[in-house]
């Protein structure tokens, strides 16, 4: 018996399907009940499905090793892995559509299958990963390694394990004659601030009949997330005047001057923890200070006339980030540049935005949310705080969940892994979604 038979089977004997097929009805815009017969008759007239869990699990797997294998560490390109889903799907008769960052060295990849209409189910996955450098990893970063029952590889977890199981599901996908489209959305540049994805989103925007929600597939062992903290991040370039520190009324000391701008950071940090409001399901449950990376100065008894700090603030969805913005370059306009200027016209200093990621406001009764928890049983969701790109289609108009197999915890870290049984959750988890991409009753 084929996994979609026995899923089928098990529906027809589980009549608790009904109340789930109708309570998720509503979100659907279907005006009439389902009935379990409508599912099996349904399950019994698209029984054509030529391959069966074990090969479908081995096939994801399979998929994976080649996927992992490019390594898309984002300061690389990553056209070889999408040239490599693009023939993937193309000697499966779907074609793909590709949008490329200005250098034309990287791409984000569009596919649909089912079709060619609105309120379709996106799963999305970014290819690039993050880099190796400096990690002691016991095998090939870029070889999939087997050890028991874990899959090592940069990427495995985060996230081209999803991407692999969504990818192996093709075939299994057209054979359901899929009344609700299901697309899938592979971007670049994710780990550097959610950068590629956004060229993707407008092509649907001014192109395509839109989708209605979109399952980010990002590690979350198989639960459902249903809202993330957004981010802006910042690098600020202190400009001052050397001089030898013996005489330092001569100088502008530039270290000194990142000094007080970190100073006010940290005040503003504090603010933000006392008015955060508790019990808020993110944990830390306040908007929080990212201070990653500072490079200043050439010698001890030199004042230095460079310093340059990475920051930014990881935001609750409700935070207003401008504010923020506003408040720290107001301080360094107003506290900070003036007494650099006195000393020369030639300092400065001067703060780019690095990356600004939207949060994905947390909607329990979204059609994302909604269809995840229909479709993986699962009555909660819950929240995480690192960005990621489900609140850049949220603002689209497109509802969003994350949702993916593998822990947060082995992303980016040496001897990345995914577990075999989450790629089987996974697996599991796209047989269902095309089950119910096929049931007609449920879309009308
Ligand atoms: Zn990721």
């Amino acid at each position: 018996m084929s996994r979609f038979d026995r899923f089928a089977a098990k529906k027809c004997r589980n009549h608790v399907i009904e109340h789930v097929l109708n309570r998720f009805h509503g979100i659907i815009g279907n005006s009439q009940p389902i009935t379990v017969r409508e599912l099996c008759m349904s399950s019994e007239n698209t029984g054509s499905r030529s391959n069966d869990t074990d090969s479908l699990q081995q096939h994801s797997i399979d998929l994976l090793a080649e996927l992992i294998a490019f390594d898309t560490t984002s300061v690389n390109s990553n056209l070889q892995l999408i040239e490599f889903v693009r023939d993937y799907l193309q000697q499966r008769g779907v074609s793909s559509r590709l949008t490329y960052d200005e250098t034309g060295k990287k791409a984000n990849l569009w596919a649909t299958i089912g079709p060619d209409s609105a309120g379709g189910v996106v799963l999305s996955g970014h290819t690039d990963v993050v880099p190796v450098e400096g990690q002691a990893w016991s095998s090939d970063p870029f070889t999939l390694v087997t050890r028991e029952n874990k899959l090592y590889g940069r990427g495995t977890a985060d996230m081209k394990g999803f991407v692999a199981c969504a990818l192996a599901h093709t075939d299994y996908f057209r054979e359901q004659s899929l009344q609700v489209p299901v697309h899938f959305a592979f971007s670049y540049d994710e780990e550097v601030g959610c950068i590629g994805v956004g060229g993707l989103i407008k092509d649907v925007m001014d192109n395509l009949p839109l989708p209605r929600a979109v399952i980010v597939g990002e590690p979350t062992s198989m639960k459902i997330i249903g809202g993330n903290k957004g981010g802006r991040s910042f690098k600020t370039v202190v400009t001052g005047i050397d001089g030898h520190s013996s005489l330092p009324q001569l100088g502008a000391n530039a270290i000194l001057a990142a000094n007080r701008i970190i100073n006010k950071l940290v005040d503003v940090q504090e603010r933000l923890i006392a008015a955060a409001p508790p019990d808020n399901g993110f944990s830390p449950p306040y908007t929080s200070l990212d201070l990653g990376l500072i490079n200043g100065g050439t010698a001890s008894n030199i004042i230095p006339a460079r310093c340059e700090f990475s920051w930014g603030f990881r935001g609750l969805p409700d935070e207003d980030m401008d504010a923020i913005e506003n408040e720290i370059r107001d301080f360094i306009d107003s506290e900070v540049l003036p007494g650099l200027q006195a000393i020369s016209t030639a300092t400065s200093i001067v703060t780019h935005l690095r990356s600004d990621v939207p949060p994905l406001k947390p909607d329990e009764h979204s059609a994302a949310e909604q269809l995840v928890r229909h479709l993986s049983r699962l009555n909660s969701s819950s929240r995480v705080s690192y960005g990621t790109e489900a609140g850049l289609f949220q603002q689209a108009g497109i509802a969003g969940v994350i949702f993916g197999p593998g822990d947060i915890e082995q992303a980016h870290l040496p001897d990345e892994f995914i577990s075999i049984g989450q790629m089987h959750e996974c697996c599991d988890f796209m047989a269902t979604l095309g089950t119910w991409a096929a049931e007609p009753s449920v879309v009308t």
